[in-house]
């Protein structure tokens, strides 16, 4: 039985991957709000070592490389993102800086105290908020920092509709204040924090889905699993056209002060 259930696993991660490969990002987010977040974090050393957790196919992982100095190492659970990381990093000729590994944010295969800068957009819902910042933070050397982007309610109250569709999707989420009180708790000093602008999600995530979707449906001939991602996905976009007000992805950045 659990054999079975983790070959649909792999099978319905497969297919989204294979979904999100059509795609620059897989998450909401853009250029312009990597470079704003990489603003408050002070000038890096030259021989600085960066993580991008959760890297996807890089799309913020090449602008952070060609801002930042030193070595990135981008990591993904999925083998399929981490080729095409790896060949967007060739192709942008960074190759030399940049290298893309599969592996879990929850077994980072990194040392003590060895990283100037650790990177995630999108992704540390995976782990959990708290549990990502908490664990994660002895990898940082002191004066190291994070930047993380995470789903957060603007209000303390919403509609039934939007507060259901969070819920059954990530309980974790929450209001801004209560995000930053976790990110001090995990040992950090909460530099900056600031909400994505609507186009994070409409032009650089929801728009080149939809100019994707119909192929892909063709692809698996519109049936099964592939066909119930893309309602989804549709119905994604749909409740943040309807509710876009009361929640949105927030970027947070801290520093760990001492060890
Ligand atoms: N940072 C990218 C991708 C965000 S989507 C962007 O903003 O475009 C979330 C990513 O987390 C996916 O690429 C998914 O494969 C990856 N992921 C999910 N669980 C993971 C885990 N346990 N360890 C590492 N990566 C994981």
């Amino acid at each position: 039985m659990s054999n079975e259930n983790t070959t649909i696993h792999d099978f319905d991660f497969n297919i989204i991957c294979d979904y999100f490969s059509a795609l620059k990002r897989q998450g909401p987010g853009s250029p312009e709000m990597t470079l704003k977040a990489l603003s408050f974090i002070d000038p890096l050393a030259e021989h600085a070592r960066i993580t991008d957790i959760g890297c996807g196919t890089g799309g913020q992982t090449m602008v952070l490389a060609q801002h930042t100095p030193g070595t990135i190492t981008g990591i993904d659970l999925s083998p399929q993102f981490i080729g095409l990381f790896n060949r967007n990093a060739a192709e942008c000729g960074l190759q030399n800086r940049l290298k893309g590994i599969t592996g879990n944010m929850e077994e980072l295969p990194f040392q003590t105290d060895s990283l100037d800068l650790i990177w995630c957009e999108g992704a540390i819902y995976n782990i959990g908020f708290e549990k990502g910042l908490s664990e994660w933070r002895h990898f940082l050397k002191p004066g190291g920092y994070i930047a993380v982007t995470e789903a957060c309610w603007f209000t303390d109250i919403r509609p039934d509709e939007i507060d259901k569709f969070w819920n059954d999707a990530y309980p974790g989420i929450g209001t801004i204040p209560v995000k930053v009180a976790q990110m001090q708790a995990a040992g950090y000093i909460p530099v900056a924090t600031f909400i994505l602008p609507d186009n994070c999600w409409t032009d650089h995530f929801f728009v080149p889905q939809e100019g994707m979707q119909d192929d892909f449906l063709k692809r698996y001939n519109g049936s099964g699993y592939a066909a119930s991602l893309v309602e989804e996905m549709r119905n994604e976009a749909l409740m943040y056209e309807k509710y876009g007000a009361y929640y949105g992805y927030v970027f947070f950045i801290g520093k760990k002060l001492v060890n």
